[in-house]
C-alpha cells in the first residue's frame, strides 16, 4: 500500500543551498527531510574553490558590491534581488562562522579576503585556500546529521513533485522518489543545482543536469533565462584525469596570467568571465590550438594547495610549467523563476541556489556571488516555507490512487552524449540561429527549451553571444525570457 511520510519542509538536494536551507528550517523548529541523489563530493558546492562574496572589508560596502554585481550582469540584474544579496551576505558569513565553519584569516586574525574577476575590492571569503566548498560542506553536513529535526534520505533521487489535484489552485504538497517513497510537506525546496553538466565540456559534477528545472516545469512552474549559461575561462584541458578541472579565478587575482601560443598576454585576466572566455575562444579559433597557457609560476603555491596538489597528482608542476586551459560550461544564471523569498510560481514550491532564477545574476554572474546566494536564499526560503499551510492530503482511497499515479511518473531524463555534444556545438560560447534551430529539435526537453530561449534573445549580452546579433539591444535591458508551463516563451521585466 502506497504511503507518504509527512514533514514540514522537504528539501531536495544537499549542496550548500539545500544543506543550509534544511538547517535554517530546523533551527526554526521545523521537521525537515533532506533528499540527496549523490554523495557529498559530487556536488558543485563541494567543488567550489574561490569562496563566497560578502562586503566585509573596511574599504568595501554593500553599495560597491551591488555596483560590481550590476556591472557584471550587463543590464539584466534584478536590483531588488542584488540588494538583498549584498545586504545579507555578511550576516550569512557570520552565521556560518557561528556554525563552526573556519574561514581563512590573516595574521591579525581578521577574515582573509580574496580578489576575483569583476570585483573592485577584495571581498571573497575562503577556507583552506581553495578548499572552500569542501570545508563548508563537511561542516554543514555534519551539523545536519547531528540535527534531530532533519531526516536525511541519502542516495535517493526525486522523480516527481506531488501536486494537489485541484487544477485551478495547483499546490505542491510533496515529492516522490525513485525508491517509491513519498514525502508530504507544507513546502518543497528544490536545491538540485544548475544544468552546466548538460554541455559536453563542463566544470560541473555529472549530476548538474537541470533535474530541478524539469521537475518544476512539469509541475507548472515558470522557468527563465535558460540561454544565460556562464562559461568559466580557465578549465584544464588535455591533462589526463583532470579534464574540466577548474582553476579558480582567485589565482588570477593573485597574479597568474594568460598567454597565447607565442607566449604573449592577450586579455585583462581580471575582466568578467564572459570577456575572458570569449578572448580565449577567439585565440583558439585563430590559432587552431585547443588551449592557452595559464602561468601561475609567480603565485605562492601555498595559497592554493588543492589546485596545486590536484595538478601535481596529474603530473603537472605549476611552479615550473604553464597550465593548459580553455573555457567550459560552468554556471546557469537561468532556472526556476523565483521571488525574493525563493517562491516559484507554483504555491508550495520553492527553489534555491543554482536551481533558481531570481534575476540576481543578470546575464553574467559575478564570481563568488553564487555561494553567497545559496546561503542568503537558503535561509529566506526556509523561513518563508514555514508560513505555508499544512498539507491536507485526500482521504483513502483517493490518496492511494494519487500516490500510485505519482509513482508511475517518469523521472526527468539525463542528457545523453549526443545532446551534450549538441549543446556544446550549438549553444556554446558563441551561438547562431542555424545551430539553435537545430538544437530546438533535440530529443532532450531542457535542451529544446534552452534553444528556444537563446533564439528569443536576439542580441548579445553577458554570457549569451549571438554571432548574428553581436550587439546588446538596450530595449531588452532588465528583461527576462520566461518559459511558461505550456512551453510558450514571453518577455518579462523584473525590478
Ligand atoms: C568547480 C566549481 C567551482 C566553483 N567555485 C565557486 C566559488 O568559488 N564561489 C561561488 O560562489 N560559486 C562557485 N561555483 C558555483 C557554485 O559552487 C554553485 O553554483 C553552487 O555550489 C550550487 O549549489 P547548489 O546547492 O545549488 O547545488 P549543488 O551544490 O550542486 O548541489 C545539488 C544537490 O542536488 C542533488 N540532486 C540533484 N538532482 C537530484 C534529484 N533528482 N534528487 C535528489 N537530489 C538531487 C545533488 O545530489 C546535490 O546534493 C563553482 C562551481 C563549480 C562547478
Amino acid at each position: 500500500m502506497a504511503e507518504a511520510a509527512t514533514v514540514d519542509v522537504a528539501v531536495v538536494g544537499a549542496g550548500a543551498a539545500g544543506l543550509y536551507a534544511a538547517l535554517c528550517a530546523a533551527r526554526e523548529g521545523a521537521r525537515v527531510a533532506l533528499v540527496s541523489a549523490a554523495p557529498l563530493a559530487q556536488t558543485a558546492s563541494y567543488w567550489a574553490q574561490g569562496g563566497l562574496a560578502a562586503a566585509l572589508a573596511a574599504d568595501d560596502s554593500a553599495e560597491l558590491h551591488l555596483q560590481d554585481t550590476e556591472r557584471a550582469g550587463r543590464g539584466a540584474v534584478r536590483r531588488s534581488a542584488a540588494e538583498i544579496l549584498v545586504r545579507e551576505a555578511p550576516e550569512c558569513v557570520r552565521d556560518l562562522q557561528a556554525l563552526g565553519v573556519r574561514f581563512d584569516a590573516d595574521r591579525f586574525g581578521r577574515l582573509a579576503l580574496g580578489l576575483e574577476g569583476g570585483h573592485s575590492v577584495r571581498r571573497v571569503v575562503h577556507a583552506g585556500g581553495s578548499a572552500t566548498g569542501r570545508r563548508l560542506l563537511r561542516q554543514l553536513s555534519a551539523l545536519v546529521v547531528e540535527e534531530p529535526r532533519v531526516s536525511v534520505w541519502e542516495n535517493v533521487r526525486a522523480r516527481a513533485l506531488w501536486m494537489d489535484g485541484d487544477p485551478t489552485h495547483p499546490r505542491c504538497r510533496g515529492v516522490a522518489c525513485e525508491d517509491a517513497r513519498v514525502l508530504g510537506a507544507r513546502a518543497v525546496i528544490l536545491a538540485t543545482s544548475g544544468a552546466a553538466a548538460m554541455w559536453a565540456r563542463t566544470t560541473n559534477p555529472p549530476g548538474s543536469q537541470g533535474i530541478g528545472l524539469l521537475l518544476a516545469h512539469a509541475a507548472g512552474a515558470r522557468l527563465a533565462d535558460l540561454e544565460l549559461l556562464q562559461f568559466h575561462p580557465t578549465a584544464v584541458i588535455g591533462v589526463r584525469g583532470r579534464e574540466g578541472f577548474l582553476v579558480t579565478e582567485a589565482i588570477r587575482g593573485e597574479g597568474a596570467t594568460l598567454h597565447d601560443a607565442g607566449g604573449e598576454r592577450f586579455v585583462d585576466e581580471l575582466a568578467p568571465r564572459d570577456e575572458v572566455s570569449r578572448a580565449i575562444g577567439a585565440q583558439l579559433a585563430r590559432t587552431g590550438a585547443n588551449s592557452v597557457g595559464l602561468d601561475m609560476r609567480a603565485v605562492d603555491p601555498a595559497l592554493f594547495p588543492n589546485v596545486v596538489g590536484a595538478l601535481r597528482e596529474a603530473g603537472l608542476d605549476v611552479t615550473r610549467e604553464l597550465v593548459p586551459v580553455a573555457p567550459a560550461a560552468h554556471y546557469m544564471m537561468g532556472g526556476v523563476v523565483c521571488d525574493l523569498h525563493g517562491r516559484s510560481t507554483v504555491a508550495g514550491l520553492y527553489a534555491v541556489g543554482e536551481t533558481s532564477c531570481t534575476g540576481l545574476h543578470g546575464a553574467n554572474r559575478l564570481a563568488s556571488n553564487s555561494l553567497s546566494e545559496c546561503f542568503v536564499w537558503g535561509r529566506r526560503a526556509a523561513r518563508a516555507a514555514l508560513q505555508e499551510p499544512a498539507p491536507r492530503p485526500p482521504a483513502r482511497p483517493a490518496l492511494e490512487r494519487e500516490l500510485k499515479a505519482l509513482l508511475a511518473l517518469a523521472a526527468p531524463p539525463l542528457a545523453d552524449p549526443a545532446t551534450r555534444a549538441a549543446l556544446w556545438r550549438d549553444a556554446g560560447i558563441e551561438r547562431g540561429p542555424e545551430g539553435l534551430e537545430r538544437l530546438a529539435r533535440d530529443a532532450h526537453p531542457l535542451a529544446r527549451l534552452i534553444a528556444r530561449c537563446a533564439l528569443e534573445r536576439a542580441e548579445s549580452r553577458g554570457a549569451h553571444h549571438r554571432v548574428d546579433r553581436p550587439e546588446r539591444d538596450p530595449a531588452l535591458d532588465h528583461r527576462h525570457v520566461v518559459v511558461e508551463s505550456d512551453e510558450t516563451v514571453a518577455w518579462q521585466r523584473w525590478e
